[in-house]
């Protein structure tokens, strides 16, 4: 076993406390990884302050983790010491299943092993569940890290590895791009790498947020328009207007009048995980052929893909680098939508 130095909250209640961990020796597929840069995804305070229900404490939360390789085991082939790699929501599956087989391993039909909070044998993780990456070290099978290309920092890449690839694999499957008409609801860390990524594969995009005051930001990452959801006259404006809606919002919103806005044949895909039931009137979505939709992360594969489209694009997510001592106060803003995007510990400090 590998000492590491980590972040944990004890209680849904508590404050993070500095804490060791343990990591398992490596195994032949294995890789060590040197983190750097680990994300706060609203995820990590949804579970850190039990919102989902079933969280196991301690927990060490972290699913955008960037960092180098510190050590390989015996058969790894595709990482060396040195290298930058990424890890991000997931660090195993099955393998076996149809939807591992077709790179979509977050669709695991035994349930994929996610970076934190899932039950593991300890020979995976001796504390008998998965510790994230607020962490020193972390270590993963090669299967399940991403290489990280030259030309994005490590620090603008790291929120990629969640927040990215949530945003690239609906815009993806849902084929945005030219003469796509794409609304993002919500510009926080999900909904700006989006606006991004949306904008550079040549969608026509739109941004509702609850106000104006992140407008001039929304132009520059990319968007053609944005608007206040806050305002009842969007509602109007817009009606019809979207082929594809990408709901983005960490809080429960009024489902239906969003869906008004899309188009025929139109779809709008749930991103944001709330853990309210929501509602809708099946006249929204049966005239208008349209279409409620769901997508979570992003299969392993699209998740280099992503990051490999984002290098092309100069695409990284904008940042505020904290320490590890700042992680309470940074999570109060990221509920209070106080982030200019996404919060990024800087992994020394721990
Ligand atoms: P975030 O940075 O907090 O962004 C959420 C945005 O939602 C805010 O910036 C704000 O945007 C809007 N918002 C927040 N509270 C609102 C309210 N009360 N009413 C209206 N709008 C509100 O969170 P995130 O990290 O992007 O994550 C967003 C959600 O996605 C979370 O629920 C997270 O768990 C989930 N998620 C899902 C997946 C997946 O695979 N499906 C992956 C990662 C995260 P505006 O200020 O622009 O309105
Ligand atoms: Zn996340």
């Amino acid at each position: 076993m590998t000492p590491a130095a980590a972040y944990a909250l004890a209680a849904p209640d508590g404050a993070f406390e500095k804490v060791t961990i343990e990591r398992r020796d490596l195994g032949p597929q294995d890789v060590l990884i040197d983190i750097k840069y680990a994300g706060i995804c609203h995820s990590d305070i949804h579970t850190a302050r039990d919102e989902w229900g079933g969280t196991k404490y301690p927990v060490v939360p972290g699913h955008e983790i960037a960092g180098l390789v510190a050590a390989v085991g015996s058969a790894v082939s595709k990482y060396q010491v040195g290298d930058r790699v990424g890890v991000g929501c997931m660090v195993n599956s099955c393998g076996v299943c149809g939807p591992c087989l077709a790179d979509e391993e977050q669709y695991c039909t035994k349930g994929a092993t996610m970076t934190y909070n899932t039950p593991v044998d300890p020979s995976v993780q001796p504390d008998g569940y998965t510790m994230g990456g607020y962490s020193t070290q972390i270590v993963v099978t090669e299967d399940f890290v991403v290489g990280i290309p030259e030309g994005i920092g490590l620090d603008v890449a790291a929120p990629l590895l969640c927040a990215g690839v949530t945003l690239f694999s609906p815009l993806r499957h849902w084929n945005a791009g030219p003469g796509k008409k794409v609304a993002i609801i919500g510009m926080g860390g999900l909904g700006h790498v989006g606006v991004k990524i949306a904008a550079a594969l040549g969608a026509e995009v739109t941004v509702l947020s609850h106000s104006l005051s992140k407008q001039e930001d929304g132009k520059m990452f990319g968007a053609s328009h944005y608007y206040a959801t806050s305002d009842k006259q969007t509602f109007r404006d817009l009606r019809g207007s979207f082929d594809l809606i990408l709901n983005t919002v960490s809080a429960d919103l009024p489902i239906d009048s969003y869906l008004r806005l899309l188009n025929l044949d139109g779809t709008l895909v749930i991103l944001g995980l709330p853990e309210q039931p929501m509602s809708i009137k099946p006249f929204t979505i049966a005239g208008y052929r349209r279409s409620l939709a769901g997508s979570m992360i992003g299969g392993i594969a699209q998740t280099q893909e992503m990051l490999n489209f984002c290098a092309e694009h100069g695409i990284g997510a904008e940042i505020e680098v904290i320490s590890a001592d700042e992680i309470d106060g940074a999570y109060d803003r990221v509920v209070a939508s106080d982030v200019r995007y996404r919060f990024v510990i800087d992994v020394s400090t721990i």
